[in-house]
């Protein structure tokens, strides 16, 4: 194609974006603009990881996101290498019951998913607020909303039903599972590696700063550990996961605390920084010997055993396991700790292919179970941008 695709992944204090020329998974560029609400810093590069561009701003100045998108749409035409800019894809967490599937953006579509803000109060307005910032810039432009949600909604509806009277159900309150489009990803690469794992029953684990985990039967989602928002299942980086609902009360009740406290505390001060004291980070967590670092990786390890024995269970068995996002990939202490857990479910780690299997930008699948091992395993990193511009390219045209 002539045209190129641009990817926008626009989170509370950063923007990611990638040109994708082709339909070939290595993008033109991939950028990031960080730190946007404090001391802003930029850097691009080529697909094969040249540094094209890095700036940074002084601390204390603040950049807005409409500011953000307007200096890298002035930096692009050198990176478009003689495409013209065809459509605009976007990252966006929720699509509600209505929206799964890739969509045209219009003022239609945004208010319907401005309607869904509660719902991601710390995702939404920000995978949004490019939307509309580029709408004004170049208002002929074709964006195209993708959603973390859309992957998700076949699930049978026992999986997406909370024990609460149907009249919440019906006003939206269901569990919608995230991180669609990194599962997507994954599931379109499985037939080339392991046909048992693309037919099967397979566990994805994608471990981030968010991290969830999808049960997929023949490559769809059958369940997963993040329900109605993306605070629900497994801890995260600052996350606090699956908590009993009555600590929240009790936190109303005795503590005097308010929504707003209780979303900072379960969103941004819990997970492994809560239980650690010391970080949200995995790699630092790994390299301390202070107890409740290591506290916080076992408690992350125990809470992933149990979600990964939940979800077999909804399976009726287990032939694959796969590990995505930043800690699944690179952290092979972590796969080994997983692994060894799931021995009750026939699997077998072969422990040099786990200690040399890297991630990275693009890295290559790996095979890492041991030849008598009854679940196959694997790291696949993901590609949610390339899922991206791959919708937005069929749903445009291009
Ligand atoms: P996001 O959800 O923000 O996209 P990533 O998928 O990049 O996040 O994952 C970030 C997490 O991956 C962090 O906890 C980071 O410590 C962890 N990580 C990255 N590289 C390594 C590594 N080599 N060893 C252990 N953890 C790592």
């Amino acid at each position: 194609m002539d045209r190129a695709i641009a990817v926008i992944n626009a989170g509370s204090s950063s923007l990611k974006f990638s040109l994708f020329a082709s339909l070939a998974e290595r993008p033109l560029v991939h950028g990031k603009l960080e730190e946007l609400g404090r001391a802003p810093r930029l850097k691009v590069q080529a697909g094969d990881g040249r540094v094209l561009a890095e700036s940074s701003w002084p601390e204390g100045q603040r950049m807005s996101h409409a500011d953000g998108l307007a200096r890298v749409l002035a930096l692009m035409p050198q990176w478009l290498q003689g495409h013209t800019l065809g459509a605009v894809g976007h990252r966006i967490v929720h699509g509600g019951v209505a929206h799964h599937r890739p969509v045209r953006l219009d003022e239609t579509v945004l208010r319907e998913l401005d309607a869904l803000v509660p719902l991601a109060p710390l995702h939404q307005p920000h995978n949004l607020a490019p939307v509309r910032a580029l709408m004004a810039l170049q208002p002929d432009l074709p964006q195209v909303g993708c959603f973390d949600t859309a992957f998700h909604h076949g699930q049978p509806e026992l999986a997406q039903r909370f024990a609460l009277p149907r009249r919440y159900h019906d006003a939206g309150v269901r569990r919608y599972g995230f991180h669609g489009l990194s599962y997507e990803y994954v599931a379109s690469r499985l037939p080339a590696l392991d046909e048992r794992a693309a037919q099967g029953r397979t566990v994805v684990l994608h471990l981030g700063n968010g991290a969830s985990m999808c049960a997929m039967q023949a490559g769809r989602s059958v369940a997963s550990t993040m329900g109605f928002t993306a605070l629900d299942g497994l801890p995260m980086g600052t996350r606090c996961g699956s908590i009993d609902a009555g600590v929240l009360l009790w936190l109303m009740d005795e503590q005097g605390m308010g929504a707003r406290e209780i979303e900072r505390l379960l969103y941004q001060e819990s997970g492994l920084l809560g239980v650690s004291g010391l970080s949200s980070d995995m790699r630092a967590l790994l390299a301390s010997d202070h107890p409740a670092a290591q506290e916080a990786v076992a408690l992350y390890v125990y809470r992933i055993g149990q979600e990964l024995g939940a979800l077999a269970a909804t399976l009726g068995g287990l032939d694959a396991i796969v590990f995505t996002a930043g800690i699944g990939e690179n952290a092979a202490a972590i796969r080994e700790r997983v692994i060894a857990g799931a021995g009750w479910l026939g699997a077998r780690l072969d422990a040099s292919a786990n200690a040399a299997a890297a991630g990275g930008d693009h890295g290559a699948a790996t095979r890492l179970h041991a030849a008598d091992s009854a679940v196959s395993v694997w790291v696949v990193p993901t590609n949610e941008e390339w899922m991206i511009a791959r919708h937005t390219a069929a749903l445009m045209g291009l």
